[in-house]
């Protein structure tokens, strides 16, 4: 097995729950891919989950810290949590909707740890999300 997966069943084990078909589904929507809309994740496990169980299995994995939820104004996309791949941010296209990685950036992440330990605050984590219009659009 490899190894995101292992972590996603040692995750679920930990709570007692078990890897069952629509939640391997539903990690199988989100992994290696960009933030999805739940319209996206239900049409990506068709014949392997129904709309409730993908509805209920993103609601666990929301609540166990294993997906979490971008707010994009007043929609929100689904995209596994950073424990499960490489901290990044978001560039949303306000015109098409379709959200692209902004890869990570050493000198932003330090500034943001920097601007939060002056105001006395220890960062733990955060998202930035940045909206405009992508080359297509624009
Ligand atoms: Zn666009
Ligand atoms: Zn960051």
């Amino acid at each position: 097995m490899d190894k995101p997966l292992e972590q996603l069943r040692t995750t679920l084990k930990k709570h007692r729950q078990s890897l069952t078909g629509a939640r391997l589904a539903v990690f199988k929507a989100l992994e290696n891919k960009e933030p999805q809309t739940m319209r996206e994740i239900v049409a990506a496990c068709a014949g392997k989950a129904d709309r409730a169980s993908v509805y209920r299995t993103v609601a666990l994995f929301e609540r166990l810290g294993i997906a979490q939820r971008l707010q994009i104004g007043w929609k929100y996309k689904l995209e596994l949590s950073d424990a499960f791949h490489r901290h990044h941010h978001h560039l949303t296209c306000l015109s098409c909707g379709r959200t692209f990685p902004l890869p990570e950036d050493r000198q932003l992440e330090a500034g943001l740890h920097s601007l939060s330990r002056a105001q006395g605050f220890l960062m733990k984590d955060h998202q930035l999300e940045i909206q405009g219009l992508c080359k297509d659009c624009i």
